[in-house]
């Protein structure tokens, strides 16, 4: 990927652990690797197309101006993120914080930290069987699109399914949604979790009936397989209300476990079910 470059900006400010460092300041040399594709904007040789650097590097002084760390780390990953969020066509940016002045009482260079962040690709499930369904749907897709570190790309359909599991309730609704999202796949369970509460979730029967159920089906590659948390979903593959939404907005993504794509385990699903 092409990458814009920024090194050694100079900026004088009040991040530190000691109090000193929060009243008299220091200076902080940042670095900032900006992946994008600048291939659009070089054919047109249109800075446009591209990302002004000069903005950039303001931005850079704005924020670590506006905001105190204790620590460089955060101020690393802060700054990085706020990057991704400010300027749309950055995939990742890899940001270094330089202290040259560093209060350890030897010489010393610099001491410094990098963290490299990026969109995450993520799919969820979404389902509903109580009260005004499309209504409990569309208020999660808008809150999970608020909230600062998501940005919902694609929607699916919403279909009318029996319910599987539990059958003794509603039908619901079912859909699923592709977004990017600069959060950790445990931070992303506690978004989705916190929009559950908002939106009235209670869970009284398992698989019973629910305003709002969001399950997170893949995130990146990633496997993952923790106490609270399994990725890709453990029961995506068998369930036709995750599988045809799935091909609707995503057909050719590829279930990093089985291999197949989606437009793969709704068939495969098909011809298992069709005798
Ligand atoms: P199912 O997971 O079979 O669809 P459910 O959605 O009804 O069932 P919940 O009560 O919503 O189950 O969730 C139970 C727990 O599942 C959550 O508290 C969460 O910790 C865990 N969980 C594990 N993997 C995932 C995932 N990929 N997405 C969402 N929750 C998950
Ligand atoms: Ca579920
Ligand atoms: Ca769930």
């Amino acid at each position: 990927m092409d990458c814009i470059k920024i090194w050694d900006l100079e900026v004088f400010a009040y991040h530190g652990v000691l109090k000193e460092e929060n009243t008299l300041g220091q200076k902080f040399l940042i670095c900032a690797e900006l992946y994008m594709d600048v291939s659009e904007a070089a054919k047109e040789d249109d800075i446009g197309k591209s990302i002004n650097y000069a903005n950039v590097c303001k931005e850079i002084d704005d924020y670590l101006r506006a905001n105190t760390f204790k620590l460089i780390e955060t101020m690393a990953d802060r700054l990085a993120k706020h990057l991704l969020r400010r300027y749309t066509p950055l995939k990742e940016v890899s940001v270094t914080i330089k202290k040259p002045w560093a209060p350890i009482l030897m010489p010393l260079n610099t001491v410094s930290v990098t963290a490299r962040r990026g969109w995450h690709n993520v799919y969820l499930s979404l389902g509903s069987n109580l009260g005004d369904r499309e209504d409990y749907i569309n208020r999660a897709i808008r809150l999970l699109d608020n909230d600062k570190n998501c940005r919902v790309l694609r929607v699916s359909t919403l279909r009318n399914t029996k319910p599987v599991g539990y059958e003794d309730q509603d039908d619901f609704i079912n859909g699923a949604v592709y977004m990017q999202t600069l959060l950790s796949p445990s931070d992303l369970l506690s978004l989705i979790a916190a929009i559950e509460k908002e939106l009235q979730r209670e869970r009284v029967i398992r698989w019973g009936p629910r305003t709002i159920d969001l399950d997170i089906l893949l995130y990146d590659d990633e496997i993952i397989q923790t106490k609270d948390l399994t990725i890709p979903h453990i029961e995506m593959a068998k369930r036709k209300f995750v599988l045809e939404p799935m091909a609707e907005i995503a057909p050719w993504v590829r279930h990093p476990v089985l291999g197949k794509t989606m437009n793969e385990l709704l068939s495969d699903y098909i011809n298992l079910h069709s005798n």
